[in-house]
């Protein structure tokens, strides 16, 4: 832990190695601020990551910590991608899952789009 309270980044997980070229992924945009792929096991018929360029471990660590370009550019990547995947008229959700209470899995702060049918409550009840 850093004295933050967060996890020090690691650049060798799996989002760092595809923003460095190392792993393939299936683009859908990418911009100064940020890469958009096809989530490798998709739990709906869209499901897409976008994730940071820059080295963040989790959401509390990006928005701690990142710049307002990068913010700003950031969330307009999200909404420029659910827009372009054709999913304004339908409706999506986005979600980031942050540490362990979160379920996060790849320590690379990312967000998800899901969508392409109806998703139902947001969460199941206890
Ligand atoms: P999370 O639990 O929020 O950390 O989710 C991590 C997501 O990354 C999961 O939905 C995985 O299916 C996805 N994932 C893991 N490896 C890859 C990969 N190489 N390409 C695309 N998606 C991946």
């Amino acid at each position: 832990m850093s004295v933050s309270g967060l996890p020090p980044y690691d650049p060798q997980n799996i989002f760092a190695r595809i923003l460095r070229g190392e792993i393939p992924c299936k683009r859908v945009h990418e911009d100064e601020f940020a890469l958009a792929f096809h989530d490798i096991n998709p739990l709906t018929p869209t499901h897409v990551l976008v994730i940071p360029k820059g080295e963040y471990v989790s959401a509390a660590d990006f928005h701690a910590n990142a710049g307002d370009a990068a913010i700003a550019g950031f969330w307009r990547a999200v909404g420029k991608v659910a827009k372009d995947l054709g999913l304004e008229g339908s409706g999506y959700r986005i979600l980031s899952n942050m540490g362990p209470d979160g379920g996060q899995e790849v320590p690379h702060f990312h967000v998800h789009i899901f969508g392409g049918r109806r998703l139902g409550r947001m969460m199941p009840r206890e």
